[in-house]
């Protein structure tokens, strides 16, 4: 690599340079893959694992062909009863080691356990206007699509054996190790199956739940692979070249240790490039469904549109941990950022390296709404009149207010926005000397800007500091030492209902 593109790769945003790496080592149609175990509700980082993977073959599109495909690893057995459906857990129970395409939809409005999850995945994409080809593990099973390769995996069975035990750094492996899980016939359990008995193809196993010893061939495709077996299988069959993973995966003798050793010692290849994503913090501490720690995604989705959910996790790298926080301190300015990236390519004012980034993550979002109004004034403008309408045309951006004005009533109602901008009119005391001659000043028709200047004209013609005047005009206004933005606020108050109010 020389000298120039060193500088061009430091200019590039993650998902440019994983683009532009693939599409070096790797041949078109480049195919993007990802996934996810349908086994509970979507979570933040559901959104990690399906928005990246769509940066990536929206970036890949500029060098070929390039697709996405998401896998729904349905076939993975329940072992869990997922918070929200604790009330169901006798039934979820019952069902339990069953592939998630056979279990039960415990709230019964969908076919299976997973169909209910991925109902709520494919809402939740749609949403985010995500669209990568959606696929089923249970589907790609009962299709014969691993069947070739099992028998492989099984026929080396004692290769594979041990490279998996060198891969996943383990000490031993059990002495029934096999590289499928067999679906028991009688019971549907797949979870702990073991086979006693192999032969080109043909299997004798034992149910783990219901004891059964039953027999049965690969090709009727009752069966799934160990999941480390299954990832690089699938890949190699859906012709992946690039797949993410979580650190988790990436750590010494973690699932993608194993991925690339059975791509490359089992199936003679290179694995696919895999990159590795960082973990979701709120406030410093690792999400947790179990602890309670961070967001779910519908409370993202009432605090911020998608598209500034989507600019947070694709501005900054992809290795990164990073903080998905909306409170008081972040919404704000997160609000102004967005906005002043979303005019730069208009104004052509992209200074800096991290501007630019900020722009291509901005870019990802496919933005359809972008507000040009202040929300700062929306806010003041709203405080005065309690009517969104109103702010919207006062801040000279009524579709922008009128877009936000679903997430502002949140913040307003959840106490998100900053002390700074919120203030309620009173003007009921009487007003004091200082107040009054700043008002005799004022004529109805002079704009905020003119009004704010007259502030320094008094504290001049006094010999006084200006804060000063300032904090007797708001004392009076708004009842406190401080406030926003006192030229608009006057102005939007009208000059003569101020002057009116303090009888000058
Ligand atoms: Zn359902
Ligand atoms: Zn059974």
């Amino acid at each position: 690599m020389d000298e120039s593109e060193k500088e061009e790769i430091k200019n590039m945003h993650w998902s440019e340079i994983i683009a532009k790496n693939v599409a070096g080592e790797r041949k078109p149609p480049f195919v993007v893959a990802a996934g996810i175990t349908p086994s509970g509700p979507v979570h933040p980082g559901t959104l990690c694992e399906f928005l990246y993977a769509h940066a990536i073959s929206e970036q890949l599109k500029r060098h070929g062909k390039a697709s996405y495909v998401f896998i729904s690893d349905d076939f993975d057995a329940l072992d869990s009863v997922p918070e929200p459906l604790k009330e169901h857990e006798a039934t979820i129970k019952e069902d339990m080691g069953m592939p998630l395409a056979y279990a039960r939809d415990p709230k019964g409005c969908h076919k299976s356990f997973a169909e209910h999850f991925i109902a709520e995945t494919l809402e939740i994409m749609k949403t985010f206007g995500v669209k990568p080809e959606f696929v089923r593990a249970s589907e790609l099973y009962s299709k014969g699509k691993y069947d070739k390769y099992a028998r492989i995996l099984c026929e080396r069975k004692d290769e594979v054996k041990k490279v998996v035990q060198e891969s996943s750094m383990r000490e031993t492996m059990p002495a029934d190790w096999f590289p499928l899980l067999p679906l028991c016939e009688k019971c549907k359990n797949i979870d702990k199956n073991v086979v006693l008995e192999y032969k080109d193809g043909w299997y004798k196993y034992k149910c783990s739940k219901c004891s059964h010893a039953g027999e049965d061939r690969i090709e009727n495709h009752h069966y799934k692979l160990l999941f480390r077996l299954d990832w690089p299988t699938r890949q190699k069959f859906l012709n992946v070249v690039v797949e993410g993973g979580s650190v988790d995966h990436h750590s010494p003798g973690g699932t993608l240790s194993t991925v690339c050793a059975i791509h490359r010692k089992i199936y003679n290849e290179e694995p696919p490039y895999l990159y590795k994503f960082g973990l979701l913090k709120y406030k410093g501490k690792k999400y947790s469904k179990s602890k309670g720690i961070g967001h779910t995604v519908n409370e993202l989705l009432t605090l911020a549109p998608p598209e500034l959910i989507k600019y947070v996790l694709f501005r900054p790298d992809v290795q990164e941990d990073k903080e998905l926080v909306m409170d008081k301190e972040t919404l704000f300015p997160l609000l102004d950022e967005f906005r002043r990236v979303s005019q730069m390519r208009e104004t052509q004012d992209v200074s800096n390296r991290a501007d630019r980034k900020k722009l291509i993550a901005f870019e990802l979002c496919e933005v359809k709404k972008i507000w040009k109004a202040d929300i700062a004034d929306a806010i003041l403008y709203y405080n005065i009149y309690h009517d969104w309408k109103k702010a919207g045309e006062l801040s000279g951006d009524a579709g922008g207010v009128g877009f936000l004005k679903p997430y502002l009533s949140v913040w307003m109602e959840r106490g998100l926005v900053p002390d700074r901008y919120m203030f309620e009119i009173s003007m009921k005391e009487k007003a004091g000397g200082l107040v009054k001659h700043f008002l005799s000043k004022l004529e109805p028709g002079m704009d905020a800007e003119a009004i704010h200047n007259a502030v320094f004209a008094v504290a001049q013609e006094k010999g006084i500091e200006a804060k000063e005047v300032f904090r007797e005009i708001y004392g009076w206004l708004i009842g406190k030492d401080a406030g926003p933005r006192l030229g608009k606020m006057i102005y939007a108050l009208g000059v003569k209902k101020v002057k009116e109010a303090a009888g000058v």
